[in-house]
């Protein structure tokens, strides 16, 4: 499919391009034009036209109406998107159609819901209050949106993660510029022309494509008309991004990288907590923030865990490529810094070979790594890949300090039978989310974020409402 631009409602793709390449085969696949400074700007002064006009004056019962039409647009052309986001990742198809859309469907539905739960001027107190001996005072506060908001979003859920920031900050009544990865343009192209089908006030959702660096994705960041900017990518983007808003003190709203630990206790269910890692490793080839890099498992079972995780592992068929040559290139030269620094490869560790089409696209085997010491860059650094190395430990308190001894903080997985150990254990692991005995199972109302440098702030239900909106106070004299 062809990707566009959209800005002030209208579609565009003038310019130059650049080509969008097919991770299966390694093929040219399509052209993304490459967002021009002018085109930024552009879209910066159409969202502050809708805000302006049309869109900032809608009532939370029409951006409630908006966000269900665009979910039921989605809806109506599931297929479409299905096709469109297993073209641009070569993420299996079921996962496409499980997870990929019906989340980003669901993203719309959630926010419609929320905001009825939530009225309009949400948190409207109205108290007479102290007023420092001059007298009584009504305060009441109000929420009002940011103004013009720039989302840019990573490759690895192009649409799921677009839409995760896009529907809270259309709910909270912004005006949207959604910068998509380089790599994965064609939902968000589509995500557009459902914006405009389903009659979005031109201006309100705008988007730009391109690149991040000297590129589409800086000129947003460092934009004085950008009055926040929510981002999900790597913690080094993420810091270039603060540095680029830094002139401009914009608001941010940031989720970055992991180095996500799993503990797996010797009371565990063994085989759930194998199937576990082995979903929370190798879901998407790794390429899930979420995904399990670290494993650390009680000495008493140790060798019984990593055999059948291996042996689990050597079955895994029709998973996806890399998304890039690039990408591949980085993973794979992990593989080889593993071997390097003194790792046991216990399965996989090379590139595989299927005899068809597939052998010139961007495929790395499943990996499951031991051996190496703690301080080995394997164990510190995100590879975003389909491996995890696996470590044993003794107590529970050194599989805490196991678990926290990492620069990220996103989502770990406790797999234990003991109720007391769960509870004990899960507020003391360093990170934004904690899941035992499952992972990735998500509330769309929970908060989810991490700490450390995995990310700046909350996200889901409330919380990204809180972010998208500003409380502003009103005190009346009486
Ligand atoms: P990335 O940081 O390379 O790119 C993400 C987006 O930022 C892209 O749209 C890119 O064009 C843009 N970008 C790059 N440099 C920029 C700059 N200097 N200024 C402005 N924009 C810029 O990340 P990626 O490779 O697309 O995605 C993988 C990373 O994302 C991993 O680190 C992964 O852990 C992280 N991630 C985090 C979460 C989360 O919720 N915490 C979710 C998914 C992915």
């Amino acid at each position: 499919m062809k990707a566009e631009h959209y800005v002030g409602g209208a579609f565009r793709s003038d310019g130059s391009a650049f080509p969008l390449v097919d991770p299966v085969t390694g093929t040219e696949s399509g052209a993304v034009p490459e967002a021009t400074r002018e085109i930024v700007d552009e879209a910066v002064r159409a969202g502050r036209a809708a805000l302006d006009g049309e869109w900032g004056a809608a009532t939370t019962e029409e951006r409630a109406a908006a966000l269900r039409r665009i979910a039921d647009g989605i809806q109506a052309r599931f297929e479409e998107f299905v096709d469109a986001e297993v073209a641009d990742t070569g993420k299996p198809r079921a996962l496409a159609e499980t997870v990929d859309i019906p989340r980003a469907i669901g993203n719309f539905r959630a926010y419609a819901d929320l905001l009825y739960g939530r009225p309009e001027r949400a948190y409207t107190t109205a108290v007479p209050g102290w007023s420092g001996g001059t007298g009584q005072a009504l305060n009441y506060t109000v929420r009002r949106p940011l103004g013009v908001v720039a989302i840019i979003s990573p490759w690895n859920l192009p649409l799921l993660l677009l839409t995760w920031k896009v529907a809270p900050a259309l709910a909270a009544g912004n005006a949207v510029i959604a910068k998509p990865s380089e790599e994965t343009p064609s939902t968000a192209t589509l995500l557009a022309s459902v914006m405009h089908e389903a009659g979005l006030p031109a201006g309100a959702f705008n988007l730009v494509h391109g690149h991040g660096a000297g590129a589409a994705g800086e000129f947003l960041t460092g934009h004085e008309g950008v009055d926040a900017i929510a981002f999900t990518g790597e913690s080094a983007t993420g810091a270039a991004i603060m540095r680029n808003a830094a002139d401009h003190v914009t608001p941010l709203s940031f989720e970055l990288g992991g180095k996500n630990p799993a503990l797996v206790f010797a009371d565990a269910d063994l085989e759930a907590a194998v199937d576990g890692t082995v979903r929370s490793s190798f879901t998407h080839s790794g390429q899930i923030c979420l995904c399990t890099e670290r494993v650390y498992v009680q000495r008493a079972v140790f060798e019984e865990f990593v055999a059948a995780l291996a042996e689990k592992t050597r079955t895994l068929t029709g998973y996806g490529p890399m998304i890039s040559a690039g990408h591949r290139d980085k993973v794979l030269s992990y593989y080889r810094l593993a071997a390097d620094e003194g790792a046991t490869v216990v399965t996989g560790g090379g590139v595989p070979v299927f005899g068809d089409e597939r052998d010139a696209g961007f495929y790395v085997e499943p990996t499951v790594l031991t051996g190496l010491p703690e301080t080995a860059r394997t164990v510190r650094e995100e590879i975003f890949g389909p491996v995890c190395h696996v470590a044993p430990f003794d107590t529970e308190e050194e599989a805490v300090r196991l678990a926290n001894d990492s620069p990220y903080g996103l989502a770990s997985t406790v797999w234990t039978r003991d109720l007391s150990r769960a509870h004990r254990v899960a507020p003391r692991i360093e990170t934004g989310i904690v899941w035992v005995n499952c992972w990735n199972l998500r509330d769309l109302r929970t908060p989810f974020g991490g700490v450390k440098a995995s990310g700046i702030g909350r996200e889901g239900g409330e919380y990204s409402l809180d972010f998208f909106s500003e409380p502003v106070n009103v005190c009346i004299q009486i």
